[in-house]
């Protein structure tokens, strides 16, 4: 991958999304849903950060409530919750009814706990708002008259590509699959810190403070630390999701798009930007790592984009482009 010039120093929320991470994901043996959470908590601990704000889907509770022990533990280790949907459902794939009262559902399961944290944040499934603007305009009606801000994502890395390779070579034991995993997970980390940074850049003629986004996965919990170090050696400082959000440019609205994009990436749309991406060779050999048969990485993702679906009883469309 080839080395961006040094960046100048940001800031940036960390935000972290589906605590309870979706049903169909593999976790490899010696990883659950608590002890990643739990590690998580502990990393943020040690470093001195706390108020982050989770962003938990709640349909895993309709098997078991008792899950809900980690959204507590979470609370109770100073950070706080916000709604992100119950069935975690593409907003393309449902009308906006079905979205606007699948926010109440999530409301049932946490709405002391979102009650309590210092703002009522919401966020998008996949921060994917929708395909046409009159649907996405009923949803932030429904928002703004029950107290919610839409808190979006305007830094990725599309961490969740981890998910199915690290099982794989957790599970098999594949030292070298598992460095070179962790390696490029941290590099892919600092490589859209930079061309992110770049577009905002380019767009607004300055930088944002970026609202990061990272989910509750194995390789997540493992490399917090090395992600945390890696984003203090670049020049970043960790301000409250509270803090970014005063941005304009989190408050507005960029033009829909039915695209899998978070929200610069739909300003840079808007205004054609081109957004350098992590070299498509360096994904394949991510995506392919460790192989196992039966256990086929866009098979996983596929799956569990579909269960998500149905539960919602939507319509299912989906593309990577
Ligand atoms: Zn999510």
């Amino acid at each position: 991958m080839s080395a961006a010039p040094h960046i100048k120093p940001i800031d940036l929320a960390i935000t972290v999304d589906d605590l309870l991470i979706w049903d169909g994901t593999p976790l490899p043996a010696g990883y659950s849903r608590e002890t990643i959470v739990a590690s998580m908590i502990k990393t943020f601990q040690s470093n001195g950060l706390s108020g982050i704000y989770g962003f938990p889907h709640t349909s895993p509770l309709d098997q078991d409530r008792g899950l809900i022990s980690i959204i507590d533990h979470w609370c109770d280790s100073g950070h706080h919750i916000a709604n992100h949907t119950h069935c975690h459902a593409c907003l393309n794939w449902v009308s906006a009814r079905f979205y606007c009262d699948d926010i109440k559902r999530a409301e049932d399961h946490i709405g002391q706990l979102i009650q309590k944290a210092p703002k009522r944040f919401f966020r998008y499934a996949m921060d994917m708002s929708g395909e046409a603007e009159r649907k996405r305009g009923e949803v932030e009606d429904f928002l703004q008259a029950n107290g919610y801000e839409n808190a979006p994502i305007t830094m990725w890395f599309g961490d969740f590509a981890w998910l199915a390779p690290y099982y794989r070579a957790v599970e098999s034991n594949d030292e070298a699959a598992l460095a070179m995993l962790r390696k490029s997970f941290l590099e892919a980390a600092l490589f859209q810190l930079r061309s992110h940074a770049k577009a905002a850049r380019l767009m607004f003629g300055r930088d944002l403070p970026y609202i990061w986004l990272i989910h509750a996965t194995p390789i997540a919990a493992d490399m917090l630390d090395d992600l945390i170090v890696a984003f203090k050696n670049e020049g970043v400082r960790f301000v409250t999701l509270e803090n970014a959000m005063q941005d304009p440019i989190h408050r507005a609205m960029p033009r829909v798009s039915p695209k899998f994009r978070n929200h610069l990436q739909r300003y840079a749309l808007m205004q054609s930007v081109e957004m350098e991406e992590v070299p498509r060779a360096m994904f394949a050999s991510i995506l392919n790592a460790a192989p196992m048969p039966g256990v086929e990485s866009m098979e996983i993702y596929d799956t569990v984009l579909r269960k998500m679906c149905q539960r919602a009883s939507g319509t299912y469309k989906w593309d990577w482009s």
